[in-house]
């Protein structure tokens, strides 16, 4: 059985029980867990589980490894307590919206998608299509950006059955068609009125809890390629 992701559907808990179904050199691999792998721009929580520090977290095969300091190691078949680092997760989680703000607003504004980005707790890039890079459009997009997040617009989490993610006029302006057909359900992580993506990363609940950004710096990185480097602030 795959380890159940508990944080594609609550990603607000940060405290639960698990059974260890798998043991190696200094990681741990549960039936389910709480804790964020890295993946899709997102780097992996950090925390507690069975008394161990957490440090990396990681997908291989069908489960999800923890790696912990320490030891002895909990053996197969335990019941294991995990606690993500909530701080940590939660300006992740903030950090992850603001991005999805950023690409909703850019596309709104001028009708260019995203090609790449990555992301810290509070500090991000993002990459888009641009070429050249509109005048003023640092204090411009910042300034879209921070009105999107004051509007406190919801953000809502569904699963959608490929064969009507595939239909969606927003999903394939994401290139929903690019998730691998032997997936059969599609997590959507919708920005009410502003964006809405596949997405597999944790969100906060409104666009108010994000609080500001600033862009910090944009970079040239080529024909039809510049990066916007962004930081999160408290409203
Ligand atoms: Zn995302």
């Amino acid at each position: 059985m795959p380890t159940e992701l508990i944080y594609l559907r609550d990603a607000y808990l940060t405290e639960f029980d698990a059974v260890v179904v798998d043991v190696r050199d200094g990681a741990v691999a549960l039936d389910r867990t709480a804790f964020y792998a890295t993946g899709g721009g997102q780097p992996n929580d950090t925390g507690a589980l069975a008394g161990l520090a957490v440090t990396d977290v990681r997908k291989d095969g069908e489960h999800v490894w923890h790696s912990v300091e320490g030891g002895p190691l909990p053996a197969i078949g335990d019941t294991v307590h995990g606690q993500v680092d909530w701080g940590r997760r939660h300006d992740l989680m903030r950090t992850h919206t603001a991005l999805h703000v950023l690409c909703g607003v850019i596309w709104n504004e001028w009708r260019v998608p995203v090609t790449g980005g990555n992301m810290e707790p509070l500090s991000a890039r993002m990459d888009f299509e641009f070429d050249p890079l509109p005048e003023g459009f640092g204090p411009r997009v910042e300034q879209l950006v921070n009105t999107e997040l004051a509007a406190d617009r919801p953000i809502e989490v569904s699963f959608l059955p490929r064969s009507t993610a595939v239909m969606d006029e927003d999903l394939i302006r994401t290139k929903v068609s690019l998730i691998p057909e032997s997936v059969p359900e599609i997590r959507v992580v919708d920005i009410v009125g502003l964006d809405k993506q596949a997405d597999g990363g944790t969100h906060v609940r409104t666009t108010g809890e994000v609080g500001r950004i600033r862009v910090v710096k944009l970079e040239n990185k080529g024909k039809g390629n510049k990066r916007v480097r962004l930081e999160i602030i408290d409203a």
